[in-house]
């Protein structure tokens, strides 16, 4: 009986089902222009509208025909009709006309931009080559620097001088060929990739398209990104390009590509060959006051809704600000430093405790809390085993001390400060050239076999790498070894290799000018890197004093306080300039 019941159930539940699906085809048909539903016609409309090549149309109807045959309830016509709107969402036929006036593009260039004189040439020249070709050809143009010199507001004002629309796709933390590409629409939740992403969302098929931070793409398991990208910038076959969703070509040939890294070193290397990379590589302090003076103070004062007058900060201040509030290659911090000043500014006037507000260095404070850096000092009076090194990370550069103890032992070395594998490589280089040549060097050869070395490098949470802190390394070790104290002066810079030679180094205008905020007055630069002192910034130049150097013995007479026992290297320049510092001898 009870079986009798559930099987009754079951058929007039289906009996129902039925019944009420034919009657939705009813309706459906009643509803319908020539016997089609309304929105397949609207679909096949709009479709033909488009004017796509003969195949796309085909794919779309076809996908229009199979949509018309499922119930508007099912879910793969939810599947369809999403894809047919992306499809419709894309800007095939709008594109917006170029307008290129060089000189208007040179004002607007120069309105939203303090310097970067030689970045703005650049452009200008592009723009004059895309207006006589009238076409985007060439070289992708990659701009490279630290976060905060301004990439991604260039590439902005690059859009606005040509008249086109903007879309930035962030690159960072892609690691799937699927992000650029797309999914295939039979995949559970599939969309369309970045690249097509970006086009509906510049609304025009003619854009400019920022690749920020290509630097930072990966590949992995799932298919390397950065061979997806290859496509996307060839022009050679970017006007066909295939998203896995959208499944028909679209065309990217009209759109100027721009990309902007924080290193060249992890760009992919067939994507680095595609590229112009241009460099900015960071201010100095005079031009982030200016910066700060003609564009972040206006704009932070608009956007907290503040008149000029409410608010006065003077030069002094964005001094103060940019010596003990931040530590940076670019604005970005100092950019948020203003826009707090100017939120605790409009706090008081909105509550009508003060009509105007007046920041100087002495109420400082109270807008932005307590200092937070303060310019390199090493007051250390023991500089033994201490000596300055240079770095350059992709923030900018940065001054680095390396200390080392010399202790009872064994002949064991240990390492600490958090040194990635090419320093540790240093250190043993450095080290064996000191062990080759302790008698030279006047260190004891019995202290070398009966004590420990502790090497150490402070901030010792930061990864640190590379290869040029080799004669920092080198000079720490004779000093420490021989107890002749280091000068505080003196930073340096470069690569050691077990027979004294010094290597060339990257990022000159950066470790300069870190050296230069930190106050020091002597660099020891490796010769070979001479040729690149024409892009230390004037200002660097006539404050700090360049020495080139091509062996470690020359770097140890200048770095060293007292004269180093050498015997076969000609030394007399290198006294000379000790002697020029003041040095006593
Ligand atoms: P990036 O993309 O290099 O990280 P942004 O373009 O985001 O840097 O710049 C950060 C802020 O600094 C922006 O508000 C930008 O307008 C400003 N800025 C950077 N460089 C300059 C400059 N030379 N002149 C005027 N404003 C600048």
């Amino acid at each position: 009986h009870d079986i009798k019941k559930k099987v009754k159930e079951s058929i007039d539940q289906n009996k129902k089902d039925y019944y009420i699906r034919e009657q939705m085809k009813v309706i459906q048909k009643e509803l319908s222009i020539n016997g089609e539903r309304e929105d397949i016609v609207e679909y096949k409309k709009k479709v033909t509208e488009l004017g796509l090549p003969q195949q796309s149309q085909e794919k779309l109807m076809k996908e229009i025909n199979h949509l018309a045959k499922l119930g508007s309830m099912s879910q793969e016509s939810g599947v369809i009709s999403a894809y047919l709107d992306t499809v419709l969402d894309l800007p095939w036929n709008s594109k917006t006309p170029d307008r290129i006036d060089l000189k208007k593009a040179e004002k607007i260039l120069e309105a939203d931009h303090y310097g970067l004189k030689r970045v703005k040439e650049r452009i200008l020249e592009q723009l004059a080559v895309i207006k006589l070709t009238k076409s985007i050809k060439g070289p992708i143009i990659c701009l490279v620097g630290p976060p905060g010199v301004g990439k991604t507001s260039v590439a902005t004002s690059i859009a606005r001088a040509m008249g086109r629309n903007f879309a930035r796709i962030s690159m960072g933390g892609v690691r799937d060929e699927a992000e650029i590409r797309g999914h295939r629409k039979t995949y559970v939740g599939a969309m369309p990739g970045r690249i097509i992403h970006a086009y509906i969302q510049a609304k025009s098929n003619n854009p400019l398209i920022l690749l920020d931070e290509i630097d930072k793409i990966s590949g992995d398991y799932k298919g390397d990104p950065a061979a997806a990208l290859l496509e996307v910038l060839d022009s050679a076959q970017n006007n066909a390009f295939s998203d896995h969703y959208i499944d028909i070509p679209f065309d990217l040939s009209n759109t100027l590509f721009i990309a902007t890294a924080n290193t060249v070193d992890s760009i992919h290397p067939a994507l680095y060959d595609r590229m112009e990379i241009i460099n900015l590589s960071g201010y100095t302090d005079d031009e982030k006051i200016n910066i700060a003076e003609r564009h972040l103070i206006p704009n932070q004062l608009q956007n907290h809704g503040l008149k000029k007058a409410s608010l006065t900060i003077g030069k002094g201040v964005i001094d103060d600000i940019i010596e003990h509030y931040t530590k940076e290659a670019g604005v970005r911090t100092l950019d948020r430093e203003i826009a707090s000043i100017c939120r605790k500014a409009a706090t008081r006037i909105a509550s009508g405790s003060a009509k105007t507000v007046k920041v100087k260095s002495g109420n400082l404070h109270e807008f932005l809390g307590k200092r937070k850096f303060f310019r390199y000092m090493n007051l250390d009076t023991d500089r033994v085993g201490i000596s300055t090194g240079l770095a350059w990370t992709a923030y900018g550069g940065d001054t680095l001390d390396i200390e080392i103890n010399v202790l009872k032992g064994k002949g064991n070395l240990d390492l600490t400060g958090n040194l990635g594998e090419v320093m540790k490589e240093s250190v043993t280089a450095a080290l064996s050239y000191v062990k080759a040549n302790a008698d030279r060097l006047g260190v004891d050869a019995e202290v070398l076999s009966s004590s420990d070395i502790h090497l150490h490098i402070p901030e010792g949470a930061v990864p640190k790498d590379g290869p040029s802190a080799g004669i920092t390394i080198a000079t720490a070790l004779v000093s420490a070894l021989t107890g002749n104290p280091t000068s505080r002066e003196v930073a340096m810079t470069g690569e050691i290799t077990i027979r004294g030679r010094v290597l060339a180094i990257g990022g000159l205008k950066e470790k300069s000018m870190a050296a230069y905020r930190s106050g020091v007055k002597t660099i020891i630069i490796p010769e070979e890197n001479v040729k690149d002192l024409d892009e230390v910034p004037q200002v660097v130049k006539d404050t700090i004093k360049f020495i080139p150097c091509s062996r470690i013995e020359q770097v140890l007479e200048i770095a060293l306080e007292r004269p180093v026992c050498i015997d076969n290297i000609n030394i007399v320049e290198c006294i000379g300039q000790k002697e020029e510092r003041g040095v006593v001898q």
